[in-house]
């Protein structure tokens, strides 16, 4: 298989990974973790994606030209690493560097008792959460700038390390960008991130960079309310009809949060797109407004 030989150089025989515990369950199959891989004869901390047993050829395939191939070309402190691969026997392993506090949606909801207590975290919460947020936006700016559109930017799919530093995974949407098109067009309508969903992405299946800055909006609403669901009760498909007449999470915002945040969240949720900021922009703003995202 083509795609076999583009993974070659990162595989890793089977008797050089381990692992011992789930961490979650994928798309395509289970995420273990608190195991380790064995490269350059040192032993390094790992989380692996294993494709499930079942998988059909198609999904194998899916699996490696996806996530696998795509990853390994990222490089950049705040994109999850992908370490290495073990396709030589089956079930396939992708192999990423291990995040220990698992995502930050969960992470968030299991501190909201005691997010705000002295010592919970070494910097004031507003400092640590705009950190997040910083950290999200500077991996986003990097994948737009080597024409990669996420699709699916979401609270879930940051993963937090020991360090605190967010790292963004999942890339099982991500689609690379040609030369001529800033935007890709998503026509086989399966399993979508509705909530996340910029309204041309929810009319037209149309992604841009511009509706990755949609999404990250939402990522930033769900910060400061530590894991609120967007939108709340209502339906999907009420979600759906709201976001094309132009309604957005403005009015659903949390009475104190931030009115420089309220305004940056605002830009981002734009109805056109091209009227919203890069994350070049984003991330700046953050920068230089400390503390800016705080919690509600
Ligand atoms: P999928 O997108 O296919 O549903 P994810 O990539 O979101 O699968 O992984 C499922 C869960 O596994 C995540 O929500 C996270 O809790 C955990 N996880 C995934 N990758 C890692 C990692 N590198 N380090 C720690 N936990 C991880």
């Amino acid at each position: 298989m083509e795609l076999k030989q583009r993974l070659a150089d990162i595989e890793v025989p089977r008797d050089r990974v381990s692992v011992n515990r789930k961490l979650g369950e994928g798309a395509f199959g289970i995420v273990l973790g608190g195991g380790e891989v064995q490269l350059k004869n040192q032993w390094i901390p790992c989380a692996l994606k294993s494709l499930r047993d079942t998988a059909s050829n198609s999904e194998k395939c899916t699996f490696l030209s996806g996530e696998a191939t795509l990853m390994r070309q990222f490089k950049h402190s705040n994109i999850v690493c992908l370490l290495a691969v073990s396709t030589q026997e089956e079930p396939f392993y992708a192999i990423m560097e291990m995040c220990l506090h698992g995502d930050l949606k969960t992470y968030l909801i299991s501190r909201r008792v005691h997010a705000r207590e002295p010592g919970e975290f070494s910097a004031s919460l507003p400092t640590t959460l705009t950190n997040f947020a910083i950290d999200i936006a500077k991996g986003l700016e990097y994948l737009h700038g080597v024409k990669y559109i996420h699709r699916d930017v979401a609270l879930r799919n940051c993963l937090v390390t020991d360090k605190l530093t967010i790292k963004i995974c999942d890339f099982g949407l991500a689609r690379e960008v040609s030369d001529k098109k800033d935007y890709y067009r998503f026509d086989r309508r399966g399993m979508l991130p509705v909530r996340w969903m910029s309204p041309e992405a929810i009319q037209y299946g149309l992604f841009t960079y511009k509706s990755d800055v949609w999404s990250y909006a939402i990522v930033l609403y769900e910060i400061v309310t530590f894991g609120k669901f967007p939108y709340g009760s209502r339906s999907n498909e009420e979600v759906c009809d709201a976001v094309k007449r132009g309604d957005t999470l403005l009015e659903h915002l949390p009475v104190d949060v931030n009115p420089l945040l309220r305004n940056l969240m605002a830009c981002c949720w734009s109805f056109e797109h091209d009227k919203r900021p890069t994350m070049t922009e984003v991330a700046e703003e953050l920068a230089r407004h400390p503390g800016c995202v705080a919690a509600c």
